[in-house]
């Protein structure tokens, strides 16, 4: 199978060092497979992406000599194909409605006697209030929308083809891992239902504003784009795992991972979105040339 792989940058800000990392790197390793180099505009989350910032990514990648094999993915034209997807998971049961805000979540999470609440990739993880909430049975109503949809865990656990029975555990998934970014395991990274349970819980698939989640798009977008091979930051390592859930549910095939290290400013924090200072066009506009800019990330030639 060649190796396909893509950039896939929300156009909500200036792209910075770490994209730069990000889009160099994946677009290098696709070149030197004689794969292909994929460029996705992830614009889901319609009220903050503008399209100043989505020209300027393709300004940015362009000016660093990236190009991109087949034409550009826009999430905002895919809605449609979202709402297929929950369409087909409610209908199965798997999602119910949430109505909780942060707060509610927040207090119901922290009971006095549990201590602090339990983070995962999604912040908080959710305490389940809405999962028992008496309701009719998916199938005899149509999926609502405009309300948060929440993936049941548990049920989507018993669901064929997630977990692989294995003796000894209530079953195995796994994905293979193939980065170096710092504190990232290598090789076959196996879970289970528990482990899911207590370190990721229901997590949003449709948020009310919003036709779909960053997860639910990202496996039917890297599926529909035949990605093989995703690069992409150490900080998505932790959401891999909902990830593959939500390919076996869909029957999507699950890509190789290589979660990358991570660009750091000089007293280690990760760069941020608003990070001005280190935007590309910044570089650009005080005369660094695309080769300073591998240089600075560690990927010159
Ligand atoms: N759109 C995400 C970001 O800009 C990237 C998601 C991914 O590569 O899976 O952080
Ligand atoms: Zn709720």
């Amino acid at each position: 199978m060649t190796f396909r792989t893509r950039f896939a940058p929300s156009p909500t800000g200036p792209l910075h060092l770490g994209h730069a990392y990000s889009a160099i790197l994946a677009h290098d390793m696709a070149r030197a497979a004689g794969g292909a180099f994929l460029l996705r505009i992830e614009d889901i989350d319609q009220t903050r992406a503008k399209p100043e910032w989505e020209d300027l990514i393709y300004y940015d990648l362009s000016w660093l000599g990236l190009t991109w094999d087949e034409p550009v993915m826009r999430q905002s034209e895919r809605m449609d194909i979202y709402a297929a997807a929950l369409d087909k998971l409610w209908d199965r049961d798997l999602l119910y409605p949430c109505t909780c805000n942060r707060r509610d979540i927040a207090q119901a999470a922290s009971a006095p006697q549990e201590g602090a609440p339990l983070l995962g990739p999604d912040g908080i993880i959710y305490p389940g209030t809405c999962r028992s909430k008496p309701r009719m049975p998916n199938h005899m109503c149509a999926r609502p929308k405009h309300t948060a949809l929440r993936l049941n865990m548990a049920q989507a656990a018993l669901a064929d083809d997630v977990f692989v029975p294995r003796l000894g555990t209530a079953g195995v998934a796994a994905f293979e891992e193939k980065g170096n970014g710092e504190g990232i395991p290598r090789g076959l990274i196996e879970f289970t239902p528990e482990d899911v349970a207590h370190d990721i819980g229901d997590v949003v698939l449709a948020r009310r504003d919003m036709g779909g989640s960053y997860h639910l798009s990202v496996v039917l977008d890297d599926a529909a784009q035949g990605i093989t091979n995703v690069v992409r930051g150490a900080d998505l390592f932790d959401a891999t795992r909902i990830h593959v859930i939500l390919q076996r549910l869909l029957g999507l095939p699950t890509p190789v991972y290589h979660h990358h290290r991570l660009i750091r400013d000089e007293n280690g924090k990760r760069l941020a979105k608003r990070d001005d200072a280190r935007a590309i066009r910044t570089y650009r506009e005080e005369g660094l040339t695309p080769s300073d800019i591998r240089a600075l990330v560690g990927l010159s030639h």
